[in-house]
């Protein structure tokens, strides 16, 4: 037999190595089975392999290289480490490069971490869906064909007081499917101010122009007057839009009608009048500075025939866009074959169900993350910080300080609004920020932090407690 020689290999690595159990000794282990049972074979082996694999990693990367117990004991070890990291990978359902990080940058929307955190509700809801068939279309009651997330849909009706609604991919999604379906080759009236780009690659011209409606414009960037929208309109016009600005506020000399004023203007013309919210927001959360966002329920109360939002913003849900407004303007939307290439999954429907669950049993802010964090008290985060930081402190030789800063929201929502919280900056003398930033994001679960002047700065406000140990021990294995 030929032997492998690698220049690495020193004698102890190889010994180790050689010790590591089979995966058929890992699958017919406890945890194997039980993994197996719970979730395939197929899995097992995965989980198996990929336990191995770590440890190898670890091996051959020198973390073995103290004493180790020779020979018979040594493989008994390594057995019982890697079933321990079988069930561990199991735990944290890794199945991929796609995982679960600890967001410490107090942005509460990160946009690139996902968005929402679902509520506990909300996720454990989706994963049962996931495992089962369901009466997705299905009416248990006739045992016929039912509607496709009519629960789900007859919640939001409830929740803002519209006749009717319907749930697609997301509101980018909302938004073409609506003006596809009312106002392709006719003309759309909207305000120069309102042309809006929210995040990368939705922009209101580009979206108008990809539903086939044709583009009026109306007044100037910082003002458009109800007379302005009056005098565009004209036999060609379908409909009038009203689009939040979100990510971006205008300050000074400006001035747009109020959407009650636009409302009685669509209707005396036999208009539509469908504004885009954005972010969703389904209590008034006014009280925690959240004033510039639109109101859902009120903006239907006001006038508005459909209203178009997102799931995952402050709505606290899942990636969704959701439709809101008059019952035949829905039936239209609902008719149109582009439907049916965004229209949502039924874990889409499930965990949009369970989110709003809470807003109708009134619980939304204890259950919702997002709605949670926002909540929180400065006096709570700073309480939860200093303690983070005391432990910090006995446990490590970081160089911690306790600074006050702001939490965003973030996701295009309320961009003027600052939370205060408490900031907690770490350095070492044993390498920079980025260094540290670095290493941070290699752990599992990945941290993200941010660096400012020098520092790696994390804020525990869209940490939540159950992640604080977690993030701890981390902190505690930071420095080499
Ligand atoms: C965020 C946003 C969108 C896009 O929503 P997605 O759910 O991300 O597709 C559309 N319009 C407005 C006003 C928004 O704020």
């Amino acid at each position: 037999m030929k032997s492998k020689v690698t220049i690495s290999e020193d004698s102890a690595e190889s010994d180790y190595l050689s010790a590591l159990p089979s995966i058929d000794e890992l699958l017919n282990s406890e945890v194997g089975r039980h993994i197996a049972a719970e979730a395939g074979s197929r899995k097992a082996v995965e989980i198996a392999r990929e336990a191995c694999s770590q440890l190898r990693h670890e091996i051959r990367s020198g973390r073995f290289s103290i004493e180790m117990p020779s020979d018979a004991n040594r493989e008994r070890i390594f057995k019982d480490l890697t079933i321990e990291r079988m069930a561990e990978l199991e735990a944290r359902h890794v199945g991929g490069e796609l995982r679960p990080v600890i967001n410490a940058t107090g942005v509460l929307l990160h946009t690139n971490l996902g968005r929402a955190p679902l509520s506990r509700a909300a996720a454990s809801y989706m994963s049962d869906l996931s495992k089962a068939y369901c009466n997705l279309e299905f009416d248990l009651r006739s045992g016929k064909r039912g509607l496709r997330g009519e629960s789900a849909e007859s919640a939001i009706c409830e929740l803002t007081g519209a006749e009717a609604s319907i749930i697609v991919n997301n509101c980018a999604a909302a938004a073409i499917l609506v003006l596809t379906a009312l106002a392709a080759g006719r003309e759309v009236v909207i305000s120069r101010g309102e042309l809006v780009e929210i995040g990368g690659d939705f922009r209101i011209p580009d979206v108008l122009a990809a539903s086939g409606a044709n583009i009026r414009e109306v007044g100037t960037t910082n003002r458009t007057k109800l007379t302005d929208y009056e005098r565009a309109i004209g036999q060609d016009t379908a409909l009038i839009l009203r689009v939040h600005p979100s990510n971006y506020r205008m300050i000074g000399f400006t001035e747009v009608p109020k959407l009650r004023e636009l409302a009685e203007a669509a209707h005396r013309n036999g208009l539509v009048l469908m504004e885009d919210a954005g972010s969703g927001m389904l209590t008034d959360l006014s009280e925690y500075g959240l004033d510039s966002e639109p109101l859902i329920g009120r903006s239907l109360e006001e006038g508005a025939d459909i209203v178009i939002f997102s799931g995952d913003k402050l709505l606290g849900g899942p990636q969704a866009g959701i439709i809101a407004g008059r019952s035949h303007l829905i039936d239209t939307v609902r008719k149109h074959p582009l439907y049916r290439a965004v229209r949502a999954s039924k874990l889409i429907y499930g965990a949009l169900e369970a989110t709003l669950r809470s807003y109708r049993l009134g619980t939304q802010l204890e259950d919702i993350p997002v709605l949670r964090m926002l909540a929180e008290e400065r006096a709570s985060v700073a309480l939860r910080s200093g303690e983070f930081v005391d432990e910090l402190r006995r446990r490590t030789t970081l160089e911690v300080v306790l600074l006050d800063g702001d939490s965003v929201v973030g996701g295009g929502c309320a961009p003027e609004l600052r939370l205060p919280t408490s900031l907690i900056a770490i350095s070492s003398k044993r390498g920079s920020a980025e260094e540290i930033d670095f290493r941070l994001r290699q752990f599992d679960p990945p941290v993200v932090a941010r660096i400012q002047d020098d520092k790696v700065i994390l804020d525990l406000r869209t940490v939540e407690e159950c992640d604080q140990a977690l993030l701890m021990d981390i902190l505690a294995n930071l420095e080499p």
